[in-house]
């Protein structure tokens, strides 16, 4: 019997008549011959609630504490949903990330997986059990809870399917698919029938919400196919696998954007060995990750440095750069949190000229002023303000012939 992982998101079990909804749901992919796994996030926006009440508590309650009590969250869903489930007649049972064998290193809130035990979920299915599991959480050696980070229920659903030698994973969420650029933005997005894991990896990481990065570089590495469809509709959503092209390759496949962007200058910085290392070693220790870079080329042994950083980080990321910059002997730091970040993305890219000067001529004709620019084979990305976005992906859109695709 082939066996499918499930993955249903918070917006799909929000309430009591949505996870009844699910149930049903998973009936049909039973009748239809399958065994499932299924991995569920909590309710709604249950995390932020259980996050707010944390620090309504604590300023700085303890990432252990606060490991177990976001845990709960995927409890909650996941006990429910077996509930429905048995309610419709079937066998089903919930299981924590623990209990299902999801072992993980002991990086609170944003802890790896290191390996999975799948012993007991085969046992369940061996039984006729369709077997629900907790996302987003995991164990340590010590037994210790954790959770993989916001978001990393996608993140589970994958590592299971690969550990299980699933057929399929599919990911049920409130939107349709994958778009060649938000909808809310651009009306005439088209939602993508197939893409390969490289291109759906830029997206996510650059902004595509739909799913989470390092659930796409898991079925990456294990070639586990990923399905992202609605849970609301029943539609074909996008299938992300491995493409076969030899020499056809994606021109421009999507845009991704991303609004959690602020940057840092540290202005008039002497120029010699180590001081790179003495301002991105200390980010790197606080967990902090740096985007682009850009240091001028320095004029009578001066230099600016500038960097991005998620904006949410750009407190914690000024309380250790401010006391560095001073200790090196830099002018000043600016900061500015205005910004976003717009890219394109296509594996056509690689190898093809013209795809940077096409984006800065639309860009430039729309008024739109770039401030910083990166790319990776298959990715441009520039770093615009933040009140343009909307008009830079509808005309990026336009230009790189997306509406038709
Ligand atoms: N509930 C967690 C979150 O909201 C995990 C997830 O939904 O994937 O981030
Ligand atoms: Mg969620």
């Amino acid at each position: 019997m082939p066996l499918m992982v499930q993955k249903y998101g918070g917006s799909s079990v929000a309430d009591g008549d949505k996870i009844k909804n699910v149930a049903r749901r998973i009936v049909k992919a039973r009748s239809e011959g399958n065994q499932v796994v299924v991995v569920i996030s909590a309710m709604g926006d249950t995390t932020n609630k259980l996050l707010e009440l944390a620090y309504q508590i604590s300023a700085q309650p303890k990432d252990r504490e606060l490991d177990v009590l976001l845990s709960t969250g995927e409890l909650v869903s996941s006990t429910l949903l077996a509930m429905a489930l048995e309610d419709l007649g079937h066998k089903a049972i919930s299981l924590s990330g623990a209990q299902a064998g999801i072992q993980t290193d002991s990086s609170f809130s944003k802890a790896h997986i290191l390996r999975v035990d799948p012993k007991r979920i085969a046992d369940e299915l061996k039984k006729g059990q369709v077997v629900i599991v907790a996302g987003f959480q995991g164990v340590t050696q010590d037994r210790d809870i954790t959770t993989l980070g916001r978001g990393g229920s996608d993140t589970t659903a994958v590592a299971l399917a690969a550990s299980l030698h699933a057929e399929m994973c599919q990911i049920y969420t409130d939107v349709e698919g994958v778009y060649t650029a938000d909808p809310r933005f651009v009306p005439q997005a088209v939602k993508l029938k197939k893409i390969g894991y490289e291109e759906m990896l830029e997206l996510a990481s650059y902004g595509a919400k739909v799913l989470h990065p390092r659930a796409v570089e898991l079925g990456e590495l294990y070639n586990i196919p990923i399905t992202v469809a609605s849970s609301f509709v029943d539609k074909p959503g996008t299938i992300i696998c491995k493409e076969v092209s030899m020499e056809i390759r994606n021109k421009v496949r999507g845009i991704a954007h991303d609004t959690n962007v602020a940057k840092v200058t540290i202005i008039g910085v002497p120029d010699h060995p180590g001081i790179a290392m003495s301002i991105f070693e200390p980010l790197a220790r606080a967990d902090i990750s740096v985007d682009t870079i850009v240091q001028n080329a320095s004029i009578e042994g001066i230099t600016d440095l500038t960097f991005t950083i998620a904006r949410s980080e750009l407190t914690k990321a000024m309380s250790i750069i401010e006391p560095i910059s001073m200790d090196i002997g830099a002018k000043r730091c600016a900061t500015d949190s205005s910004l976003a970040k717009v890219s394109i993305v296509g594996t056509g890219m690689e190898n093809t000229p013209g795809y940077a000067a096409r984006m800065f001529r639309a860009l430039y004709e729309q008024g739109i002023n770039i401030q910083l620019i990166t790319t990776s084979e298959i990715r441009i990305t520039c770093i615009i303000s933040e009140d343009k976005v909307r008009d830079a992906i509808q005309i990026l859109h336009k230009t790189f012939e997306l509406d038709a695709t």
